[in-house]
């Protein structure tokens, strides 16, 4: 049978109550969730709505949650591709399987489309590569581009892509009309890994006196990703103790044990 080319989700539980912290982030895409849900108002007046935007930021910050939150808070289908599977590609595929994409979505309007880690298609044209073939790679991106061009302003489906890498992007991808809007997605900060925690500790038995102000000062550098770990990881330690509740040592044992993974993961990239 034909591989899967992408990812549809239509009905998406994701909200914005899910994304902790990136105050700054939400306000910019509530203006995409704006634009999904009535686009008249915006055109009427004679404006363009935005094709697509660019997510950047480090891994694990809640790129992916947060597109996947536009789709869910404007009620609109979420298609999904990630550049990285290109690596696995095979040759011709790669074109085609974009060209789909946009079809899909267009017919599904209003929609969103979300390319993760599109550096991988997208890196400047004639530099070098990891990802198999580089002509490849360049038809996917050129076929992109066609796409983002080719549909009007009123075809209301909005691309969102997300990269660790702006600078390495090709910059015909920045171009007016295409992703001419970067949204900053950075690492929490105390206040906002205090946010994070609270909602992964929602679904979890934790001991009554637990201090979220200290479990955020104990996690300085710690993703959100990271602190999705360390509850899961928490609660399993402390399943594993015997214990009714995750308490305050499960974390720590939890923290210390994402530290000594992200020193291995570090010593593996470096
Ligand atoms: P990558 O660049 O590695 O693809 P990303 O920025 O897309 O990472 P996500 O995949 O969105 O990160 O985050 C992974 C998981 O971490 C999320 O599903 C969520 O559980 C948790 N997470 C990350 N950021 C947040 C946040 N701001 N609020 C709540 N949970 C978060």
């Amino acid at each position: 049978s034909k591989a899967k080319l992408f990812d549809e989700k239509t009905d998406v539980k994701t909200s914005f109550k899910d994304v902790a912290g990136l105050e700054g982030a939400k306000e910019e895409v509530q203006e995409i969730v704006d634009f999904l849900k009535q686009p008249e108002k915006y055109t009427s007046l004679g404006g363009k709505i935005p094709k697509g935007a660019l997510l950047v930021g480090p891994p694990g910050t809640g790129k992916t949650l947060l597109a996947k939150a536009v789709a869910g808070e404007a009620k609109v289908p979420f298609f999904s591709l990630s550049g990285s599977d290109f690596v696995e590609m095979f040759v011709g595929v790669g074109a085609s399987r974009v060209r789909d994409l946009f079809k899909q979505a267009k017919d599904k309007s209003p929609a969103i489309i979300f390319i993760d880690e599109i550096d991988a298609i997208g890196r400047a044209r004639g530099k070098n590569n990891f990802s198999g073939s580089n002509d490849e790679r360049e038809n996917t991106l050129n076929q992109l581009l066609t796409e983002m061009d080719g549909f009007g302003t009123n075809t209301n489906v909005i691309v969102l892509a997300a990269t660790n890498r702006a600078d390495v992007l090709d910059k015909a991808l920045m171009r007016a009309g295409r992703f001419d809007r970067q949204i900053y997605v950075d690492l929490p900060d105390v206040r906002e890994r205090k946010e994070i925690f609270e909602v992964h500790l929602r679904p979890i038995k934790k001991d009554d006196n637990l201090d979220t102000d200290f479990l955020s000062k104990q996690t300085p550098g710690f993703s959100g990703a990271d602190i999705a770990n360390v509850c899961n990881e928490a609660a399993l330690i402390a399943a594993r103790n015997g214990k009714k509740s995750v308490g305050k040592q499960d974390f720590l044992d939890a923290v210390d044990r994402i530290v000594g993974g992200l020193e291995k993961k570090n010593k593996i990239m470096t």
